[in-house]
């Protein structure tokens, strides 16, 4: 572990003191082959490296194979062409209605209010989304208003990534009010990976507002690893809980990573530890660039199936993988044309 004392800076600075260059990266974690410094640097043209000091901090000194440091450094296979891995694979370019505005499924419409993550992970399904020419402007609102309410049958918002909860309180009240005074909303869901990355974004004033909500709050975390959830990143996520916020954790399937059964029980029990329910376990997105995380269906059914056998019903997340065009998510145990 590096001693760096995240814990006691606020999450604007650390937000505005991210990693950036891997050779920072990897003389911070002491490490030195010229190989990961060369790779990483190409890599990180076609998609930057980002990442909070606080996240480092979560990682093994001299351990090129930390789980968490393979999840965020620019690595050289990311450049290597695969068939069948491409910039959109959920074709979300399609999908799109208008600026900042994806509706994909029946009952549920995303919002996309920024392109910016904290982090970027490497395996990322949006690594390649044009966000910059996707984003809502405050005048959209009235269209986006117009179209929420000509549209009863949605009654959850999805606030997506870019990660929303990089954006400051205020705007994000902002956001939240003017869904709020759409009558037949009930839920808002936010899906971040901040609160894991950067643990003091979970600070009073965020606590307040989305406790004081009219909509029902959901806090959809993503954490691949116990390493992430060290004791004060578990005791900020608690705070959520202990404000009837629900939070549940969303995980990829990652070679390196969390290709394990008992990493996978290790992160279930760990998230529950912090009041956090495992929800889901998403298949890797065949996005270009990330073809060295992807697993072999064999492989991926063996590992669950020892995860099923080990842990209690309510801590198995869901194995899941999204398709193209489908109006949900396609679950995977048991279905036969996972496997074809
Ligand atoms: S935080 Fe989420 S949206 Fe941002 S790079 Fe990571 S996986 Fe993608």
């Amino acid at each position: 572990m590096t001693n760096y004392l995240y814990q006691e800076q606020n999450w604007q600075s650390q937000l505005s003191d991210l990693i950036t260059d891997p050779r920072e990266l990897l003389e911070v974690l002491q490490l030195a082959p010229e190989q990961l410094l060369s790779g990483a640097i190409l890599a990180s043209k076609q998609f930057k490296l980002r990442v909070p000091r606080a996240f480092v901090g979560k990682m093994q000194t001299g351990n090129p194979l930390d789980p968490l440091l393979l999840q965020v450094l620019p690595h050289h296979l990311e450049l290597e062409e695969h068939p069948g891995f491409v910039t959109d694979p959920l074709g979300e370019e399609q999908a799109n209605q208008q600026p900042g505005v994806l509706h994909k499924y029946k009952s549920r419409f995303l919002l996309t209010l920024t392109g910016a993550c904290a982090v970027h992970c490497r395996y990322c399904f949006r690594r390649h989304f044009p966000y910059q020419e996707n984003l809502p402007k405050n005048e959209d609102w009235i269209n986006i208003k117009q179209y929420l309410e000509s549209q009863p049958d949605i009654n959850e918002v999805i606030l997506s990534g870019g990660d929303p909860l990089t954006l400051s309180n205020q705007k994000l009240k902002t956001w939240i009010e003017r869904l709020e005074s759409v009558p037949h909303l009930k839920f808002l869901r936010i899906h971040s990976r901040v609160p894991i990355v950067i643990p003091n974004r979970v600070d009073e004033e965020l606590l307040s507002m989305l406790k004081n909500s009219r909509l029902r709050i959901i806090l959809v975390v993503h954490s691949n690893h116990a390493s992430e959830l060290d004791d004060f990143t578990c005791t900020r996520l608690n705070q959520l809980v202990q404000h009837q916020i629900t939070v549940l954790n969303q995980a990829v399937l990652l070679n390196g990573v969390n290709n394990s059964a008992q990493v996978l029980v290790d992160l279930s029990y760990r998230l529950f530890d912090a009041g956090v329910m495992p929800y889901y376990l998403h298949v890797l997105d065949k996005v270009k660039g990330a073809h060295h995380f992807d697993l072999a269906s064999d492989h991926i059914n063996e590992i669950y199936t020892e995860v099923l056998a080990s842990l209690p019903g309510y801590l198995v997340p869901k194995l899941v993988r999204e398709i193209a065009g489908e109006k949900n998510k396609t679950p995977l145990f048991g279905v036969s044309t996972f496997l074809s």
